[in-house]
């Protein structure tokens, strides 16, 4: 008998496609995991589809939603594009995991699942305006106006990584210039520690030792952990990060009006270090202050489990 209080949640990472049933409390019942074949396509789509098999021969369920990094058709189908996976772009995943599982499946953007789960579940718990930026190697953005999450015309609403915050600024892989993902992500938080670093090498001993005592060798997590322990350095390039970030948050309230902005991703583990800066720098940009609430900025509550949960009740709403 089809459980229709349960659905499959399927998050497809670089590493791994994790696949979990959930329930509608959010929990996950059960999990089973494949490695992601680097030669995506064809072969993702396989894992998939095995992962998929995999979870239905103990809970069978009638709604499956895969949560995958991209541009995802309006329809929720079609990868139009997607940054980290061969072979991919223009497929109907709906249909070829149709053919491979014979079960119908939803495609969701990343995002959009993270935010629809701490919506559901998490530091959004049933409010209607909801935004998340996912601060990680680019910025994802996801947008939940009036209790839908908002997919635009073709699929690629809310892509607040790519909104130009510096004319003429630095190149960003989409192809323009200046997006805000240039400035206010953990790959803009490593440019400027590097930065910081190679202009100050006798105050960047202690940094640097963290990363094999070279620029090359620090990873996103040295710079968080370094200013947590009050490293100048790693705070001073966290507080510019979120500058940035709550700068692009002033203007993206004029457009969604949200009453919390949710921040996910590896950084957030900075806690107040990334998220104070924001704050103030939201309140000095935003327009016409002190006339209008201003959204609260809080940290994601759900942490890596998000995708798959916003993606499997995705699929049952
Ligand atoms: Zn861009």
């Amino acid at each position: 008998m089809l459980n229709s209080e349960l659905a499959i949640g399927i998050d497809i990472g670089g590493t791994k496609v994790l696949g979990g049933v959930v329930d509608q409390s959010g929990n996950i019942l059960r999990t089973f995991r494949e490695d992601t074949p680097k030669s995506g396509g064809h072969q993702l789509n396989q894992s998939i589809a095995e992962v998929i098999l995999e979870l239905l021969t103990t809970h069978k369920v009638e709604h499956v939603g895969i949560s995958a990094a991209g541009l995802v058709s309006s329809d929720r189908a079609t990868m139009l594009g997607t940054p980290n996976i061969k072979d991919w772009d223009g497929v109907n995943i709906a249909s070829a995991l149709f053919e491979l599982c014979g079960i119908k499946t939803v495609v969701e953007n990343d995002a959009n699942c993270a935010a629809w789960a701490e919506r559901v579940y998490g530091a959004g718990k049933g409010l209607e305006n909801v935004i998340m930026v996912t601060v990680g190697t680019g910025i994802g953005g996801a947008a939940i106006v009036n209790g839908q999450p908002l997919r635009g015309a073709n699929g690629t609403g809310a892509e607040f990584g790519h909104m130009r915050v510096v004319p003429n600024g630095e190149l960003c892989g989409c192809g323009i210039s200046g997006c805000f993902e240039r400035y206010a992500s953990g790959s803009a938080l490593m440019r400027r520690a590097r930065e910081a670093i190679a202009s100050n090498p006798t105050g960047a001993k202690e940094i640097l030792a963290r990363g094999n005592g070279t620029i090359e060798g620090l990873i996103g997590s040295h710079i968080t952990d370094a200013a947590r322990d009050g490293d100048q350095i790693a705070i001073g390039a966290l507080a510019t990060i979120g500058d940035w970030l709550g700068a692009g948050i002033a203007t993206l309230s004029m457009l969604f009006d949200p009453s919390i902005v949710v921040i996910g991703g590896g950084v957030v583990g900075a806690g107040e270090l990334l998220l104070e800066p924001a704050r103030k720098a939201m309140m000095r940009e935003m327009p016409f202050v002190g006339k209008h609430p201003v959204p609260e900025i809080v940290a994601a509550k759900l942490g890596n489990g998000a995708g798959l949960v916003g993606a499997a009740d995705l699929a049952r709403n």
